[in-house]
């Protein structure tokens, strides 16, 4: 069977077919390590991280270094300089690449988006002239799409490319904002109107092409290492073979590029939560208050343990999305396509796992940083322990790369586009077996096995979308509070049903030890904590619906989420206690 983007809503997933974090080989951990340590030798030293409003050579020299360690080739093709990692392993780098603080903004603009459009969407020549450069770091890479009227609305962009036929090229005018490492790019990847189209097209622009001017830095809450600006085109010459794909291909290549951009966010923002709950475990063991070490104390215990619970959910959902992309890559290179095709219809399948996982993933983030600032006290809001700047730099993550409104959105419109549209997902023949499995549910109440309670949420989460579209029709579009409440629960389902699987697979291959007994009872404080969350999203949905239909609903919601029976303390409790006992989180 083939697989799928947003199947595991209507198929039971078997355990052996996913990838869990515990399998990473040992390549991969030398690279995810090697990483980490050429990050802690060039920064964690430094008590503050060199501000780029004042110096924006530290981080092109970085760059510099990084590309002598190969790391800025890992997305390109051998033949062109680079190592062509697999797309899993390149997650494990974005989330290493997290511990460099704003460096890892600047990477991730060089590698990630700033070049993959040309490992996507180049031709031959354009692949063979820039991807080289990257690679060795000596084109520093950037991409231009935001503007000052157009963030999320990205295609409603003003900047116009015209055609000067006379000298085959194009003239670009306009300016875009927010550009990351603007102020020291040599090449920008920049989204653009032709003439009067109505959608964009993108181009390779050179900064030596001339007609290029940048703003100044932009004074930032965080991510002060890297470098953000407006840059400025006038009557900018750009030849013609540099334009990027098809004539107004360019707002299909900004979204491609965005699905692998969220999924790496979602890497980074495990890897950055892991980091501030690491500093937090070493600080509550060293504080000492009332005659021992804060580690002790109870509400202490429940906030490193919940930080654990959430980055071991969000991990196991990241890294169970990037193998399956993998996978589906290898599914079209069977099927004979080309390069370029394999790595973006892999990419646009997993969109609303990408999507979801963006928004669940830095929210996590959000969550670890705030309550690792909480641990360290008065210490935290100083900027001498450093877990204020982590705060600080934490908050970007949850704007950019579509903000997480906007990815909430997507993540919903992607899945109802696929089962009615293009109907590539089924559906409405999964709707149609929910009422008869819940009058049986009903005459056997029973305590549920993880999978049942899995297997409600999907059926909640279907019902509950029928009803929404019985309710308003097309206008369900404008109803944004119920659509963000519908994709809270999908991502909800889906990563209980990424831990489930990952513990499963676990005890399987392994049998049974007290880390996986650690990671058995993550698991069931997932259901539990997913079980409230669900819960709350679905009575929000129906008080919003206009219906008399409520009812059944509110019975629909109560027969399929009964509150797990555990206790959660103990739970909490017993996991810091283990990360106590071993200073780290390292599952
Ligand atoms: C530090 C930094 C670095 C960046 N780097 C880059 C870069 O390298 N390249 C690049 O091109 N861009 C970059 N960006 C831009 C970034 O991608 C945009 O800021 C982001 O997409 C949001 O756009 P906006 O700021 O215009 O917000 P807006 O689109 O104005 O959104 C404002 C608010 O309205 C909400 N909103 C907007 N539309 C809707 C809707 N339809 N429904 C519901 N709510 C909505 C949003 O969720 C948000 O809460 C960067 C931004 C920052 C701050």
């Amino acid at each position: 069977m083939k697989i799928k983007g947003g199947d595991f809503l209507i198929h039971k997933t078997d355990p052996s077919s996913i990838f869990i974090p515990e399998e990473w080989n040992e390549e991969q951990i030398m690279l995810r390590d090697m990483v980490q340590d050429f990050l802690k030798k060039e920064l964690h030293h430094l008590t503050e991280e060199p501000d780029a409003t004042k110096d924006i050579t530290f981080a092109k020299e970085l760059l510099d270094k990084s590309a002598e360690l190969g790391l800025c080739g890992l997305h390109i093709n051998e033949t062109y300089g680079g190592t062509n990692l697999d797309f899993n392993s390149g997650l494990l780098f974005t989330e290493a690449m997290s511990w460099g603080f704003s460096f890892a903004t600047t990477m991730g603009a060089h590698v990630s988006i700033g070049s993959l459009p040309i490992v996507y969407y180049g031709n031959e020549e354009q692949k063979k002239k820039y991807l080289p450069k990257i690679a060795n770091a000596e084109m520093k890479a950037a991409y231009a799409l935001t503007e000052p009227s157009a963030g999320s609305d990205a295609n409603s962009g003003k900047t116009k490319a015209t055609i000067d036929q006379e000298n085959n090229r194009y003239l670009i005018n306009g300016q875009k904002m927010w550009i990351t490492n603007a102020g020291f790019a040599d090449l920008f990847i920049v989204f653009a109107k032709i003439e009067d189209d109505k959608n964009l097209s993108a181009f390779l622009v050179e900064k030596s092409f001339g007609g290029i001017t940048l703003g100044e830095e932009e004074k930032k809450l965080g991510i002060k290492g890297s470098s953000t600006r407006q840059v400025f085109f006038t009557d900018c010459p750009v030849p013609k073979e540099n334009l990027l794909g098809e004539r107004e291909g360019g707002f299909k290549i900004a979204l491609n590029i965005l699905n692998s951009g969220r999924i790496k966010l979602a890497a980074g923002a495990v890897g950055g939560s892991k980091f501030a709950l690491n500093k937090a475990i070493n600080y509550a063991i060293e504080r000492k208050q009332f005659g021992k070490s804060i580690a002790e104390f109870a509400a202490m215990k429940h906030k490193m343990g919940e930080m654990a619970r959430k980055i071991f959910a969000a991990e196991s959902a990241v890294y169970r999305t990037g193998k399956n992309i993998d996978q589906k890559e290898q599914e079209l290179q069977k099927e004979g396509k080309s390069e370029n095709e394999v790595k973006l219809e892999a990419l646009r399948e997993y969109a609303i796992e990408c999507a979801m996982m963006k928004v669940y993933s830095t929210e996590v983030l959000d969550y670890c940083v705030d309550e690792a600032l909480q641990i360290y006290g008065g210490m935290g809001y100083s900027a001498e322990a450093g877990v204020e700047m982590g705060y600080r730099d934490a908050r970007i993550t949850r704007i950019y790369e579509g903000t997480n409104e906007i990815n909430r959105m997507l993540a919903f419109a992607e899945l109802m586009k696929r089962a009615f549209k293009t109907k590539e997902l089924n559906l409405k023949q999964a709707g149609k077996k929910i009422p008869s499995t819940l009058i049986k549910r009903f005459f056997r109440i029973q305590k549920l096995t993880s999978e049942q309670v899995i297997e409600n949420y999907k059926n909640l989460f279907l019902i509950l979308s029928k009803y929404s579209f019985d309710a308003f029709g097309m206008e369900l579009e404008n109803e944004q509070e119920v659509i963000m409440n519908l994709s809270d629960i999908l991502a909800e389902t889906y990563v209980a049903e990424s831990v489930y699987l990952r513990v499963k697979k676990l005890k399987q291959s392994k049998g049974s030890n007290s880390t996986i007994q650690h990671k058995e009872n993550i698991s069931a404080l997932q259901l539990y904590e997913a079980n409230i969350k669900i819960v709350h999203c679905a009575n929000t949905i129906v008080d919003s619906l206009p219906d008399t239909k409520n009812k059944v609903l509110r019975y629909y919601i109560k027969l399929l989420t009964p509150q797990p029976h555990l206790n959660p303390t103990r739970i909490r409790r017993s996991i810091a206690e283990s990360l106590v006992e071993s200073k780290s989180y390292n599952w």
